[in-house]
């Protein structure tokens, strides 16, 4: 007989005290897109599941005090059909196939942390934060692009669960995807990119590092120096530099790097169509080298 044990909670309560009993054994199921595919190729061992599809209260999208507040059950088909920013919109519509965005939920993606999730790349480039919560010590809220570590690798302790994603409203945004088809196609290379009210750039870009990289150095010259020519020429070779693409069956890493520069300027160039250049102010350069 197999020992495996199946939970479904009916409250996050109930779901965070069967994790906090099982700790790393324990593996929530939330569309199981990744659990279900990592079970059947051999990778996944999973031998107590806590099944989040019955729980109350995590999913669903709502505006509020500055922010979209998106539950972590909320799948990719829900935000693709909601007025979300975007980049937002644009990752979830390239994430697999229907069925898959149809089951596929914003925890999830965040649990499997992996440098090729589209939706995590997008949500760091709209700095978004991240709401982790335990039954032990309740709730904390991080940056997004603090919580991976490494492919499959979090912050995320034993006992926690993601519970709700904060996007920042007003900033302006635009994703890129190459993949080998336009669908049902895991990322070649992605970048997202965001410009706030106040003029501030994020940049992230994805298959290019262990984690999705935010450039944070590319971040500040352009922060210090807006989005001219210059700026943004320079920004995409950090965007370059900064990068550590590998070489797998979907592609080389000298690819990779090279279009962690070239999607880097299509997409601040395509943000500066509407916003305006800063002028540049003196020694910004060398503030920023
Ligand atoms: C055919 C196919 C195509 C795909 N294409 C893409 C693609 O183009 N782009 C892309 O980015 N991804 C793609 N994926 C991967 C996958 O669909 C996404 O990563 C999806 O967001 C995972 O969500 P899920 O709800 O199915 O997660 P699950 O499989 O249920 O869980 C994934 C991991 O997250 C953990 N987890 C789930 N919910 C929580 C929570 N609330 N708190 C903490 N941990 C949690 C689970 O324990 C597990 O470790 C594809 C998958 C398949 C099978």
């Amino acid at each position: 007989m197999t020992d495996t044990l199946y939970y479904q909670p009916k409250s996050v309560d109930e779901a965070l005290q069967i994790k906090a009993e099982l700790g790393a054994e324990g593996t929530f199921l939330a569309g199981g897109t990744d659990v279900v595919v990592g079970i059947r190729k051999g990778k996944l061992k999973v031998a107590r599941t806590i099944d989040l599809s019955q729980v109350p209260g995590l999913d669903g999208i709502r505006r509020h005090d500055g922010f979209l507040e998106i539950g972590a059950m909320t799948t990719h088909k829900a935000l693709e059909q909601h007025d979300v920013p975007a980049a937002l919109a644009q990752s979830c519509e390239t994430v697999g196939g229907p069925q898959i965005r149809y089951l596929g939920t914003v925890g999830g993606q965040i649990g499997t942390a992996s440098p090729a999730g589209d939706v995590s790349v997008a949500l760091i480039a709209l700095k978004a934060d991240v709401e982790l919560r335990s039954a032990a010590r309740g709730t904390r809220r991080l940056p997004l692009d603090e919580v991976f570590v490494g492919p499959g690798k979090t912050v995320i302790a034993d006992d926690e669960m993601v519970t709700r994603v904060f996007v920042p409203l007003g900033r302006r945004s635009d994703f890129y995807k190459i993949g080998k088809r336009d669908a049902v196609a895991i990322s070649l290379v992605m970048a997202a990119a965001s410009v706030g009210p106040a003029g501030d750039v994020a940049i992230a870009i994805g298959c290019v590092a262990p984690v999705p990289l935010r450039i944070k150095r590319a971040e500040a010259l352009l922060d210090a120096r807006g989005l001219s020519d210059e700026a943004v020429d320079e920004a995409a070779t950090i965007a370059r530099e900064d990068c550590s693409p590998i070489s797998d069956h979907r592609g080389g890493a000298d690819y990779r790097r090279a279009m962690a520069g070239t999607l880097t300027k299509r997409l601040l160039s395509r943000l500066r169509e509407v916003t305006p250049v800063k002028a540049k102010p003196a020694e910004s350069s060398a503030e920023v080298a």
